[in-house]
């Protein structure tokens, strides 16, 4: 087995829900900073032309609808661009009502932002499972794994994307167990032995076998992905997450604040879609990344393998096989 080390920091994760308000983050009370790194033989993938991935399916799978915009839509994007079909499955119906808002109001708020990233993102179609947010540990798992075990058969999907089943330190109980759900739905669908029911109906066992898997605090990092070339995209699926989290519009709103106080920032530009793409793509994914996202700037983890923008995830593939080669090295004629 090769070996794998784990190296962690201090820890103490943000909480990702709600947009964080320009008052919020600039006190510092919206979050608190952790810090994660791990390190093992890392493959970088790169941009690759035309459209190798063309005929594959790709689940992209998020608790919430701010999850995958933050951590793996530069991914998302550049897998969708090489060929791939695409889904969203968000388990949650984020539904976190507070601040004057009804559960109604930011139920449908959410799904909107939702389904904007799925556009932003180039996905077909949305799923959602609806589940209560921040309550998904409350939930039978066998029901989320067996309606994803569905989607996985009647989607056939090949390839994941979704928290880190095995990260560490991960606070969000909504974030664990779907990752959990997703990791063994994905292992049980290619069998033949579970829900056969399904076959009845005319499904067949289908494997799940690419996982791009992403987390807030350490994981087994294996493989770096460059975004350069999606960057653009991933900006756009933050912007649209105005229900919660801390890209949509605060761009706009810092400039808006700081023209109160007769000042502003060069780096936000002079429009407020400016400020708005300024603000997610220099401190959200970059410069205040830590404190906002809770993981590191996406130009810091590029550049540390000389590529502009990155994102980092725990990749498990399809394992080759040494047989043939073997048997064309010792098979014998008898
Ligand atoms: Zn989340």
């Amino acid at each position: 087995m090769e070996r794998r080390d784990f190296i962690s920091k201090s820890i103490a994760l943000p909480f990702l829900s709600g947009p964080y308000t320009i008052n919020q983050i600039l006190s510092g009370s919206h979050t608190i900073n952790q810090k994660s790194e791990i390190s093992d033989d890392v493959v970088i993938e790169r941009p690759q032309p035309g459209q190798p991935h063309k005929g594959k399916v790709l689940a992209a799978i998020q608790p919430h609808c701010d999850d995958l915009s933050l951590f793996a839509a530069g991914t998302v994007a550049k897998l969708i661009k090489e060929g791939y079909e695409g889904y969203l499955i968000r388990t949650t119906n984020d539904d976190h009502a507070g601040r004057g808002e009804t559960a109604g109001d930011v139920i449908r708020n959410n799904s909107i932002d939702n389904h904007a990233v799925a556009k932003a993102l180039g996905l077909k179609k949305v799923f959602d499972l609806g589940y209560r947010n921040h309550m998904l540990d409350n939930y039978s798992i066998q029901d989320i794994r067996g309606r994803l075990i569905f989607l996985f058969r009647l989607l056939k999907v090949d390839t994941i994307v979704c928290y880190d089943p095995w990260g560490h330190y991960e606070e969000n109980p909504d974030h664990y167990i779907t990752a959990q759900a997703v990791e063994a739905a994905r292992w049980m669908a290619g069998g033949g032995m579970d829900y056969p029911e399904h076959f009845e109906a005319g499904l067949k066992p289908h494997s799940v076998t690419e996982r791009y898997y992403f987390a807030r605090g350490p994981q087994l990092v294996n493989r770096i992905v460059d975004i350069s070339q999606t960057l653009e995209q991933k900006i756009d699926a933050n912007i649209v997450n105005v229900s919660q989290g801390p890209a949509g519009e605060n761009g706009a709103l810092l400039k808006q604040k700081l023209e109160q106080d007769g000042k502003y920032l060069a780096l936000l530009g002079d429009t407020d879609t400016q400020a708005n793409r300024n603000y997610v793509k220099h401190f959200v994914l970059d410069m205040d990344s830590e404190s906002l996202r809770g993981v590191p700037s996406d130009k810091e983890v590029g550049k540390a393998y000389q590529l502009e923008w990155a994102e980092r995830f725990h990749y498990i593939g399809v394992p080759t096989s040494t047989l043939p080669n073997y048997i064309s090295e010792h098979a014998k004629r008898k």
